[in-house]
């Protein structure tokens, strides 16, 4: 069996390694850390939890040990789609490089520029970044990436989704093409395949676990309820009660409303609760992860926006409040427990509106999940107010007096109808998602837009950052000249 040792890290980092208590390396680290060594470029497939942040860390810190950092002048850059990851990143860097005096600097959004800029005047060994914030360094001309030996692209298939790849060909451009990189991805279809090509060159490809399994120690379980929230939130806390070796959790909605509404009932009927979403500023988001991984809090209520890849281990439950109107999410979401070989449950309360979801899921995980007390139809026959109601709800949105009324065969419904409306208002968050993060950013850096930087504005106008800074209030940091000046009462 491959050890750490036989895979050409450095004494430093193996025994930073053996203070971390890994023993045997997970099928990513083996073979991606020797052909990194060699500096080959490397195209890794492999989800979060596969070890994958240490399969490029190691090599990076062995790599590390011959050369110094110039001021402004970054030795290696890595890319991350989202705050949390980046963050997650470094602590990693922090944990197996302690044995070496490197300088690490962590660039992201919500945190003030002048702070990031000392850390980068001293020189950084390691840059770890969101796209935007490297950018708006790389802009405001104070750094240069000419020196940068090793470039790494995580989560690709993220920052695709998150719209970020045109701000990853810029930063790609700025950085010398004899440097190696190293690029991951949870899934690989056509597009990733098209980027990893012009990005790398003669890359070692590494694959682990096909992405759409879901670990093989975490026990599934479907739960019938009612659609209605009340109704979902009653088998959502039996559910909580009933579980004898439920050590923490995370619960999943599929929107952020839901997610602060579900908080507050939680809270109210007395448990642990607190909740992550994309509204939250930096620090409450900080302080909400801190809190639940030092178990000061049981539950936490996220969105997938929030929640997806970050590692948290050692959550033994996880819930799924809403299914997932995207399959892959469930799987990302059940990836959330059961980790390195740890054992977990997962909840998934499924009404009769959300068959065409799990269908997808069941299709995608090539498996049939099993029912915990009985499938929808043991369930009590909607009543003739619940049928109103949802007539009612219809009737006041014109958009359903056209609406297909087709009958789902199997349970009886009409679920058409509910699946689009219930689609369309998940898109609709995430669109007010990503507006109110593009205003967050303009605000924060108190930029009018200006056409005449018709770059600048476009990146902008397309920036997707889910997990940008916090809502702003009233007019934020743009307050209207108008409103600036000051009148004499006394006329
Ligand atoms: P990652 O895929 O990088 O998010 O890592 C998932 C989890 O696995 C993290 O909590 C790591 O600390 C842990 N881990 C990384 N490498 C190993 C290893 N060789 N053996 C056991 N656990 C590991």
């Amino acid at each position: 069996m491959t050890t750490f040792a036989d895979l050409g890290l450095s004494q430093k980092v193996l025994s930073a390694v053996t203070d971390a208590g890994y023993t045997t390396p997970t099928p990513i680290q083996a073979g991606a850390i020797p052909p990194a060594l060699m500096r080959r470029d490397i195209c890794g497939i492999a989800q979060t939890g596969t070890g994958k942040t240490a399969s490029f860390v190691l090599p990076m810190l062995t790599l590390l040990e011959k050369g110094r950092a110039r001021a402004r002048m970054p030795r290696t850059l890595i890319l991350e789609p989202t705050r949390e990851l980046a963050a997650q990143v470094a602590e990693n860097f922090e944990k197996y490089g302690k044995n070496h005096k490197l300088n690490i600097a962590l660039l992201i959004g919500g945190v003030s520029f002048d702070e990031q800029d000392r850390k980068l005047e001293r020189g950084a060994d390691v840059l770890i970044c969101t796209p935007g914030r490297l950018l708006d360094h790389c802009e405001r001309g104070k750094l240069l990436m000419t020196g940068v030996e090793i470039l790494v692209i995580d989560e690709a298939d993220r920052m695709l989704d998150m719209g970020f790849i045109p701000d990853i060909e810029r930063i790609a451009k700025l950085i010398p093409f004899t440097r190696q990189t190293l690029f991951f991805s949870a899934t690989m279809p056509p597009e990733i395949q098209k980027l990893a090509d012009r990005f790398l060159q003669n890359p070692e490809r590494i694959e682990v676990a096909p992405p759409s399994s879901t670990a093989k120690t975490v026990t599934q379980r479907l739960v019938a309820s009612n659609s209605k929230d009340w109704d979902k939130r009653a088998v959502l806390r039996d559910l909580i009660k009933e579980q004898t070796d439920l050590k923490n959790a995370i619960i999943f909605c599929n929107r952020k409303k839901d997610v602060a509404e579900l908080f507050r009932s939680l809270d109210r009927h007395g448990f642990s609760v607190g909740a992550l979403h994309g509204d939250m500023d930096q620090r409450s988001r900080t302080t909400m992860l801190a809190n639940f991984k030092d178990n000061n809090i049981t539950l936490l209520v996220a969105s997938d926006v929030a929640a997806r890849g970050l590692d948290i281990p050692d959550v033994s439950h996880v819930f799924n409040f809403d299914l997932p109107i995207h399959a892959e999410d469930y799987v990302h979401r059940i990836g959330r427990t059961g980790r390195a070989g740890r054992s977990g449950s997962a909840f998934s309360i499924v009404t009769r509106h959300d068959t065409k979801f799990l269908d997808a899921i069941e299709k995608l995980i090539g498996q049939k999940i099993e029912w915990l007390n009985g499938d929808l139809s043991t369930l009590p026959a909607p009543t003739e107010n619940d049928r109103e109601e949802r007539r009612g709800r219809g009737k006041d949105r014109g958009r359903n007096k056209n609406a297909s009324h087709k009958t789902d065969t199997r349970n009886g419904q009409n679920t058409t109808e509910e699946t689009a409306d219930r689609m369309e208002q998940v898109k609709q968050d995430r669109r007010s998602d990503k507006r109110t993060q593009n205003n967050n950013r303009d605000q924060r850096h108190n930029t009018a837009p200006n056409p005449a930087n018709d770059d600048n504005q476009r990146r902008r106008n397309r920036y997707h950052d889910y997990d940008d800074g916090p809502t702003p209030v009233g007019f934020g940091d743009d307050i209207p000249a108008f409103m600036l000046i000051t009148v004499n009462s006394k006329g």
